[in-house]
């Protein structure tokens, strides 16, 4: 036999982490890496919170699972929590991105169907996009090497180019539910929509009785300075998806509706075995605890600013290397002249720096939200000495 236990769908790399001391990451070896990852964007409170640790612990220890058929304390907690911080007047909690997504395409269809409107099934999404890897989140973006193997998608979702609103008004026809969109792509390479898109979307929806869905599962939960990633674009979607972030680390997501945009959402129509569970929403309510406030908030746009204008001086250094900084708060995007990857596992290999490597020639800067100066001059020691040994690639 030669398949691995462990399935082999991820090109796993030779850092096998142990243990987590705050914005480090530590090897099976021994090996310190300064973690600007965060897990792509989940452990936004570090690896050794308190306040979440302890959370967890207490609640593991009272009561871990019990069904969606009885009333959940817990639950009603942390969607009143969302429900006073956000747009939303209801939450649906599942356990990763991919089905929070799943239940804001569901919501969105539910919405047209529940009043009569059979005909208003479709989605219009964008090129790029990552909505996740179930069959209904890969058929939502155009992104071929995620389909490859896995036909028949699903039907009903209309790609359109990214933040180009003629060409996304041009798609709308009696068959649209609706748009989905990440205000600031994560995985396509921290590429945030225009200001004009945004808007123009929200209005097109209003104009039409469409649904905007926002798919904030990397860009929302306070990464961007705010709680949610439109807030800087002043406008409110009908449905959102969160998730990484929002359990610190414990597998949560959730889907926020308005009253309106759930109509269809009634008794029996969706459901989740685990979803919402009290463990889960016990760490999901020690992180809104930390981050929905406005210290919190105005702490991680500060430490962005701090990243992003360093960065921007520190890379008129390497003209050849690097080509320009984008995003918002701390989901940062340095845009690369050469693929991000190799200079990505440079940092990795030889500085013991994480990063993620993005579309678009993007490497992905992610640190947990509770970075702090030294943190940030660690980063930047690591980064220009890695900078300053990178071999370039010969076709540059
Ligand atoms: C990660 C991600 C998802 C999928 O989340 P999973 O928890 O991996 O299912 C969906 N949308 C966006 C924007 C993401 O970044």
């Amino acid at each position: 036999m030669s398949i691995s236990p462990l399935m082999p769908v991820y090109p796993r790399c030779g850092v096998r982490p142990v243990k987590g001391e705050h914005c480090h990451l530590i090897d099976e070896d021994g090996t310190r890496y300064l973690d600007f990852a965060s897990g792509i964007a989940v452990n936004l409170l570090g690896h050794s919170h308190e306040g979440l640790i302890r959370a967890i612990q207490e609640q593991a220890a009272t009561l871990m699972h019990v069904s969606n058929m009885y009333g959940s304390p817990q639950g009603e907690e942390l969607s009143q929590r969302l429900v006073d911080h956000t747009f939303a007047d209801t939450v649906f909690f599942t356990n990763s991105g991919a089905e929070a997504v799943e239940a804001a395409i569901k919501t969105a269809r539910a919405y047209h169907q529940h009043a009569g409107d059979t005909q208003r099934s479709e989605l219009i999404t964008f090129t790029n996009a990552f909505h996740g890897r179930t069959m209904a989140t890969i058929s939502a973006s155009n992104q071929e090497k995620m389909h490859k193997g896995f036909a028949p998608l699903l039907e009903g979702f209309q790609y359109c180019e990214f933040d180009d609103l003629e060409a996304a008004k041009a798609l709308i026809s009696d068959k649209t539910a609706g748009f989905l969109v990440e205000p600031i792509q994560g995985e396509g390479g921290i590429r945030p929509a225009s200001q004009e898109f945004m808007a123009g979307l929200r209005a097109l929806a209003d104009e039409h009785d469409l649904m905007l869905v926002l798919d904030e599962v990397q860009c929302g939960m306070a990464r961007t300075g705010a709680m949610f990633a439109h807030e800087h674009y002043g406008i409110e979607p009908d449905i959102l998806a969160s998730a990484k972030g929002i359990g610190g680390g414990f597998p949560l997501g959730a889907c926020l509706a308005t009253e309106k945009a759930a109509r269809g959402m009634v008794f029996g129509t969706h459901g989740s075995t685990y979803g919402g569970n009290p463990l889960a929403m016990a760490a999901g309510n020690a992180v809104m605890k930390a981050v929905a406030n406005e210290e919190f908030l105005s702490n991680v746009t500060e430490k962005g600013e701090k990243i992003r204008s360093r960065l921007e001086q520190f890379i008129g250094n390497y003209p050849d290397l690097f080509d320009f900084v984008r995003g918002k708060g701390l989901m940062l995007g340095l845009r690369m002249k050469v693929e991000s990857r190799p200079f990505f596992v440079h940092l990795r290999d030889n500085h013991d720096l994480l990063t993620v490597a993005a579309g678009d020639q993007t490497l992905r800067i992610l640190p947990p939200l509770v970075i702090g100066d030294a943190e940030i001059d660690e980063f930047f020691d690591k980064l220009s000495a890695g900078a300053a040994d990178f071999e370039m690639p010969e076709s540059a």
